[in-house]
């Protein structure tokens, strides 16, 4: 097997072997743009190394030689000689864009020798050692720094400080030749100290390098990164070996990022940042604040005018938004990476229905690009429209969104306060953000950086992940040690909340009410488009008219499960079914205080049915157990003991805490609920039932339309179904005999049982439609509980035993068996019979495609995530 490309040998269809860096460059330079030469070591030798122990394969060597040799001759220079060195850099570059998360190093093939050499020749001495000071760092960080005990790039940061500070100078830029001599001795001196010597072999230097690059796919920033955005573990990173090109020469140089459009906005603009006299990590670590390419406009319109040219034919080329890495050499420019870039949600819809006005793209391809998930962005919350709020300071708009939260300095506090998104709301303030703090950036609400662009790592992760982020807020100074930033005079200590408007780069003293935000334009006509091509119904989870109507808005075509009890938790409701709980065997207390409800429930469905406009509902009848009504038992058993150590005694408290353990049960998920429920105390769905239609009833008297699925859950044999329904259809024909109108109710089930599932066909004879409770059907067809998962599925899925959490996306394997085994036993007694899905799983891009697949006639799943189902439901049509 081939290991080895040239960039001439590959194209941009490679991805797999070269990686998404090398099959770019490859075919960047096949179209003529000018992008220095070098060559790719394939993702297999990645996957080689690893299945080896770590070690490179044998000949690999020899392979690199020749294509090396290739490079030497194109730019009549040799890798090592000290009269007239190549230098390299080698850059990792997996299928996947993952950006920042694995190491590069630069310079490579400097050497004492080779330094002496160049400046003999006639370099600049202020360049050679600026290089060769990036390089032992570079190098020493990535190949040395996981294998010896503290050696960090940290450590070599700092030095570089304090050589700054016994100089007395602030800029990199100040630091003299000389100077940065002693600083690569310093750097020497300090590896050596670790017990490394810094190799001066550049072969030896280039073979730590391929293998660190290698290595670096497995750090820990990198395993996060994978996890988060289900990249696979095993497709291994590419080694890119390229010429270097010099954007720290001199003034004439530098390096930048661009994107051919707003990668927030989506504006048709080019957008970028640069340094003069710099080198590209610079620029992405966001070390020193660069400039707006706008600038370079003014600065020197030649090459910025060549690079916009440049934007224009990638992104004919490649049909996409492109994010650019550049150097300027000596005036001449240089492309060093494409790939199509990470955008908002928002900039993602607005790019792929321009590209579509711009006969770039078609409908299709527009609706095919953009990751449903991403959509949750497009309503991202914004502050509430004429809150009145303090702006303390401004920084660059890296992610938009609002964010409100308690400010925390360090990565993993905010990791371990922010947890899950359940934790507490935090905000991460950091002067700058390294890939090392991604797991806090996740948990937080927002991020705030005191340096750092628009195109630094941070900003690109921010907007990846819909964090609302403001980089490159200079006006406040962040002090890690001391947990607190100062801005002037204010100071903003740990624990303190502030807010950010990430769209405007606003830092805000203190919580602002936010709000989620409306359609666009924009939106509005992509998701029309996904409408067209879409063939399975979208509906939504909703509790309440205000729910239904935001259900609407977003896109639902009807109410795929309303929760009848979470009627009975709110408000005056609640004292009335727990006195109907505590006195539950008494048929008077019983029919007195459902009649109560009656009234409440049927206000309830009336407003749900006059939000849908005619649109359908499945309402689903009570389905918990009813100690789930009651308070806690374990806190109620300490209250009464408490009491009573204090020789008091509440007959109230009493009466409930005996109430609550009669009604204990040790396992609840398989206890008195559902059906059974229903079964036991008939009276409590009777008067659902009747809430439902006379609810019903009322809208269609005045003239409305009103269509209610009446849906019983839990179901695990026919006969369950039989004796219910049987109860029920009475009170059905008697509302309607006693409101004298038809109403077009039907009866169905749930299918959330295993057993259900398997006698479907006997099920179906008795249900006119089914909905799939996958969250329910998930946990009893694994048996895992689904309130007590997390200990174990988080292992799980680590350690690859499961390949996601099933409650997040469909266990096809499994649960989707099941699916499909009730779906064909039930079109076998009922053809036509309604099928849908109301669990979690219905909002979930994967588990909608399946459900595509499997012939279900709509999903259902929360009003936000509408969008996100309509657009899944459109790409698994085309
Ligand atoms: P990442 O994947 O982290 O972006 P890259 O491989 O793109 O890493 O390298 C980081 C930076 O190093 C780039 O932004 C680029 O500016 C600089 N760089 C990489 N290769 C070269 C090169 N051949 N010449 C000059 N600079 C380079
Ligand atoms: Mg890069
Ligand atoms: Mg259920």
């Amino acid at each position: 097997n081939k290991r080895v490309y040239l960039f001439r040998e590959g194209d941009k269809s490679m991805r797999d072997l070269l990686g998404g860096k090398g099959a770019n460059l490859a075919e960047m330079s096949n179209i003529g743009l000018p992008v220095p030469p070098g060559f790719t070591i394939t993702t297999e030798v990645c996957t080689e190394y690893y299945a080896s122990g770590k070690k490179l394969p044998a000949g690999l060597m020899e392979e690199i030689e020749t294509a090396l040799k290739d490079v030497e001759k194109d730019q009549g220079k040799t890798l090592g000689d000290p009269n007239n060195p190549l230098l390299l850099s080698v850059r990792s570059g997996a299928k996947f864009s993952m950006p920042g998360m694995m190491d590069t190093v630069l310079n490579l093939g400097l050497n004492d020798q080779v330094a002496e050499g160049m400046i003999a020749k006639g370099a600049d001495p202020r360049f050679v050692y600026d290089s060769y000071r990036r390089l032992i760092m570079m190098l020493s960080d990535v190949a040395f720094g996981d294998r010896y005990e503290g050696i960090s790039k940290h450590d070599f940061e700092h030095q570089f400080y304090d050589l700054k500070a016994e100089l007395g100078v602030k800029e990199d830029l100040e630091v003299s030749a000389d100077k940065l001599k002693e600083l690569c001795e310093r750097y020497k001196a300090y590896v050596q100290s670790k017990g490394v010597t810094f190799p001066q072999d550049a072969r030896e230097q280039m073979k730590e390098a391929v293998e660190a690059v290698f290595r670096s796919w497995n750090n820990e920033r990198a395993i996060i990164y994978r996890r988060r955005e289900k990249i696979d573990d095993a497709i291994g990173t590419a080694v890119n070996i390229q010429a270097m090109v010099f954007g720290n020469m001199g003034d004439d140089c530098g390096t930048g990022v661009a994107f051919t459009r707003n990668a927030s906005t989506g504006d048709k603009e080019v957008f970028g940042e640069y340094l003069m006299n710099a080198q590209g990590e610079d620029v992405v670590a966001g070390v020193r604040t660069p400039l707006d390419l706008n600038e370079l406009k003014l600065q020197n319109p030649i090459i910025y005018n060549e690079f916009v040219n440049f934007c224009n034919v990638l992104e004919h080329h490649y049909k996409d938004m492109q994010d650019i890495e550049f150097t300027i050499e000596r005036n001449k420019l240089f492309i060093l990476q494409c790939r199509s870039g990470k955008r908002t949600g928002t900039a993602a819809v607005k790019t792929a229905v321009d590209m579509v006005h711009e006969c770039l793209i078609t409908k299709e391809e527009a609706i095919a690009r953009v990751n449903p998930d991403l959509l949750n962005q497009v309503l991202l919350p914004v502050i509430a429209p004429g809150t009145k709020y303090d702006v303390i300071a401004k920084g660059l708009p890296a992610g938009p969104g609002a964010a409100t939260g308690v400010a925390v300095f360090d990565a993993n506090r905010a990791a371990e306060m922010g947890k899950g998104g359940q934790g507490q709301r935090v905000i991460l303030v950091r002067a700058d953000t390294s890939p090392d703090d991604l797991a806090g950036m996740l948990a937080a609400q927002g991020v705030l950086t005191e340096r750092g662009g628009m195109t630094s790592h941070a900003a690109l992760v921010a907007r990846g992940f819909g964090i609302p982020t403001v980089a490159g807020c200079s006006s406040i100074r962040v002090d890690a040690e001391k947990r607190q930033f100062t801005i002037g005079d204010v100071t903003i200590k740990e624990g303190d909340y502030i807010s950010l408007n990430g769209g405007l780069g606003e830092v805000i003293h203190g919580q602002v009410p936010v709000e989620d935000a409306k359609m666009t334009g924009d939106f509005g006509t992509f998701m029309g488009w996904a409408d067209e091509f879409r063939k399975m119904g979208v509906r939504a989870n909703a509790d309440s008219p205000a729910d239904v109507r935001k259900a609407i808005e977003l896109g639902a075509e009807g109410v795929g499960l309303t929760r009848t009890e979470h009627m009975f938790f709110e408000g005056d409701r609640r004292p009335v079914v727990v006195s109907m709980i505590l006195d539950i065997d008494n048929p008077e207390t019983r029919a007195a205080k459902l009649g109560e409800l009656l009234e409440f429930q049927r206000e309830d469905f009336k407003g749900i049915f006059e939000a849908l406009e005619g649109r359908p509902a499945t309402i689903r009848l009570i389905d918990p157990p009813l100690h789930e009504f009651l308070p806690n038992l374990t806190e109620l058993t300490a209250e009464v003991a408490v009491d009573k150590a204090a020789g008091k005694s509440d007959a109230a408290k009493e009466t409930m805490l005996r109430a609550a353990e009669s009604m204990h049960e040790i396992n609840p998920m398989l206890g008195l609920r559902g059906v059974r429920l229903s079964i036991v105390y008939p009276e409590i769905v009777a008067m659902q039932v009747r809430a439902i239609l006379e609810g019903a009833a009322s809208v269609i008297k005045a003239g409305g339309k009103a269509v209610p699925e009446i849906m019983i859950p839990l179901v695990g044999h026919v006969n369950e179904l039989t004796t219910i329904k049987a109860d029920l259809e009475k009170t059905a024909k008697a509302v309607e005999a006693e409101q004298g109108v038809s109403i077009p109710y039907s009866f169905g089930t749930m299918i959330e049982v295993p057993r259900g599932a398997l006698t479907a066909d006997e099920i179906a004879v008795e249900a006119e439609f089914f909905s799939f409770g996958t969250n329910d059907l998930t946990q009893m067809t694994f048996g895992f509980s689904r309130d007590d998962s997390d200990k174990f599925l988080k292992p799980y899925v680590e350690r690859k035993i499961l390949p996601g959490d099933p409650f997040e996306s469909i266990d096809r394997k499994g649960v989707g068996q099941l699916m499909q085994i009730a779906i064909d036993k039930a079109k076998k007694v009922r053809p036509n019979i309604k099928l849908g899905i109301c669990g979690e799983h219905g909002g979930d891009p994967s588990s909608v495609q399946f459900c595509y697949e499997i012939g279900l006639d709509y999903v259902s799943c929360s009003p936000f995530r509408v969008p996100i189902a309509r657009l899944a439901a459109a790409q698994a049509a085309l």
